[in-house]
């Protein structure tokens, strides 16, 4: 694996998301240069037909770069290429929903769009049970409390994992800004932001893959289910924290509330694509575990049990961000910042 290479031959892995919506797909391209942005790196094809993505009669299917990482497995001068997926007709796939959200963010620059997402996950043995789960189908002998935050084998497990996914994040270039232990055991959350416009679910997706590829070397399977282990524990989210340079701005409070007005009369909207399956984030959204039911919309200061909530300092300084806690762990963050985006802003332009 040391081996040098010829100075002129740079390892370039392109990625994207396949047809399920929420698998990543990963193949490699020798390139000649190091390059510095996407415009730089040639499109490519790919075998639609096996990634769930085109027929097998009109197959070829194209990888769009759209951001270019360090690649922390292979060290520099090695590159990580995140993708758009376009079908053979020149039409975005049906799971590319970041040009969706690029084009609001470019419509509403001059709004600034800032974004923090929190993705909490869980972590699985091979045999498809929760990592460090009693065998057998078993449960954890003690409160999910001690887990959140937790230290010490009994509580927490898989921190080898989190540690190496951080550190090859951050030698990536993600925005990476965080990660706690969750709630429910084998469960972890990372944060990125706070990051402006699309490379915040830019780079949310690319950590999802780094992840995958960590957690490989472990022999681990990483879940975002919004309910993994069934209805009697914790859910699995990912908070969508968002706001724009007039929320920020002094008296911002009331362009927030505004904005509330317009996420509630559009809420199911929303949670029709706030999961990668309605129905499981239905499961999650129960009204239990810090969760408001799925129906119905409701926003609170310092609440948990909100869709909506806002940190207490928004309301004490009348400025700040929003904090959308519907999205489930195996949501798009293209999708969900895009509607975001859509409802306080407007849509953008044709
Ligand atoms: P909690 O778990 O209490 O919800 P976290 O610290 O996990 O809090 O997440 C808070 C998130 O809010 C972070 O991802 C951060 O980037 C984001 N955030 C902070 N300020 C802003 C802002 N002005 N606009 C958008 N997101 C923000
Ligand atoms: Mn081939
Ligand atoms: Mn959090
Ligand atoms: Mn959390
Ligand atoms: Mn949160």
């Amino acid at each position: 694996m040391r081996l040098p290479l010829p100075c002129n031959k740079v390892l370039a892995t392109y990625v994207w998301i396949d047809g399920s919506g929420i698998n990543m797909r990963s193949k490699d391209k020798i390139l000649h240069c190091v390059p510095y942005s996407a415009d730089q790196v040639p499109p490519w094809a790919f075998d639609g037909s096996s990634t769930g993505q085109a027929t097998t009669d009109n197959s070829d299917t194209i990888l769009k770069p759209a951001y270019v990482y360090r690649d922390p497995f292979r060290c520099d001068p090695h590159v990580l290429i995140m993708c758009e997926v376009y079908q053979g007709d020149g039409q975005p796939a049906a799971t590319n929903n970041r040009k969706y959200c690029n084009d609001l963010c470019n419509y509403h620059a001059a709004e600034e769009p800032w974004f923090g997402l929190e993705q909490e996950y869980t972590m699985l043995d091979m045999d498809g049970w929760g990592l460090g789960w009693p065998k057998g189908g078993g449960f954890p002998s003690f409160k999910y409390q001690f887990s959140y935050c937790g230290v010490g084998a009994k509580y927490v497990v898989g921190r080898d994992i989190t540690e190496g996914h951080g550190k090859a994040c951050l030698y990536a270039g993600i925005d990476f800004e965080g990660t706690n232990a969750e709630v429910m055991h084998a469960s972890w959350e990372w944060q990125i932001g706070t990051s402006v416009g699309i490379k915040g679910a830019d780079d949310l997706w690319m950590s999802r893959y780094i992840m995958a590829r960590v957690a490989e070397d472990f022999g681990v399977d990483i879940t975002y289910h919004p309910k993994p282990m069934g209805l009697l524990h914790p859910g699995i989210g990912m908070h969508h924290n968002f706001s724009t340079k007039r929320m920020r701005s002094d008296g911002g409070f009331k362009f927030i509330e505004e904005c509330i007005k317009k996420l509630e009369a559009n809420h199911m909207k929303h949670m029709k694509k706030y999961g990668n399956d309605e129905t499981t984030n239905r499961m999650r959204l129960s009204g239990k575990f810090e969760t408001a039911p799925f129906d119905k919309f409701s926003w609170g200061v310092a609440s948990r049990k909100a869709s909506i909530r806002l940190q207490r300092h928004v309301k004490e300084k009348g400025k700040g961000f929003l904090e959308d806690r519907r999205p489930a762990g195996d949501c798009d963050p293209y999708l969900v910042c895009g509607l975001l985006m859509e409802t306080c802003l407007g849509p953008a332009a044709s």
